[in-house]
């Protein structure tokens, strides 16, 4: 069972790769079929199985030796392995996680990602609270949507503080707080010349390591 997860897992983090890197250029996330991004030649399907073909491949193009972003490998490496962890009680968290990381890695590739995901990971996180903490949510998630376009240079991303008041109902203060410190240091010790950076995949690079950490002691 852990092995057909970790198959699943592998296909999951491969897609979820594929679609951010189609939001990047505004393509369809139906067609063209899966293509090489620097020559455009079909792959072969030999080239698409998760892992074992980058590994084949030695993460370069068959046919133009371009290499192949490692994120592709790592994505589908670490959601693979989420997903051998799922059972009963961690499937919504699994999926909101799954949700975040496709943000991320939108955010990566061009500082924006679908607004929707923002909504979709909301009843998640809702589930079983009460009723004054979910309007207080919903209040908040509107006032973040409102208030972010108006604010000229904002330090902080709107969908960084939309993960942030997730993360805080769906694991509590001081886990927020000690997720909020990893991320904010592995984004200084990456730090580049830009003056804006990408936050979100540091937080869900930071929200994975606390998940491994929590299932694995
Ligand atoms: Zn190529």
């Amino acid at each position: 069972m852990t092995i057909i997860l970790f198959i699943y897992g592998t296909c999951i983090g491969s897609w979820l790769t594929a679609m951010a890197d189609r939001y990047a250029i505004d393509a369809s996330p139906y067609y063209p079929a899966s293509h090489c991004d620097t020559c455009q030649t079909p792959l072969a399907h030999w080239q698409l199985v998760p892992v074992f073909s980058y590994l084949l491949l030695r993460g370069r193009c068959h046919y133009c030796h371009t290499a192949i972003p490692a994120t592709t490998f790592i994505m589908e490496v670490t959601v693979g392995l989420l997903l051998t962890m799922l059972h009963p009680t961690t499937g919504t968290h699994l999926i909101w996680l799954g949700l975040w990381a496709f943000a991320a890695l939108c955010d990566a590739r061009t500082q924006t990602f679908p607004g929707w995901i923002s909504y979709a990971t909301l009843p998640f996180v809702l589930w079983g609270h009460t009723p004054l903490t979910i309007l207080l949510t919903l209040i908040a998630a509107l006032s973040i949507r409102l208030l972010w376009p108006r604010w000229r240079q904002p330090l902080l991303g709107d969908g960084d503080c939309e993960m942030m008041l997730s993360y805080l109902l769906l694991w509590g203060m001081t886990a927020t707080a000690r997720w909020i410190l990893l991320a904010s240091t592995l984004a200084l010790l990456q730090r580049s010349a830009s003056r804006r950076i990408a936050f979100l995949p540091y937080l869900v690079i930071s929200a994975t390591c606390w998940w491994l950490w929590s299932e694995t002691r």
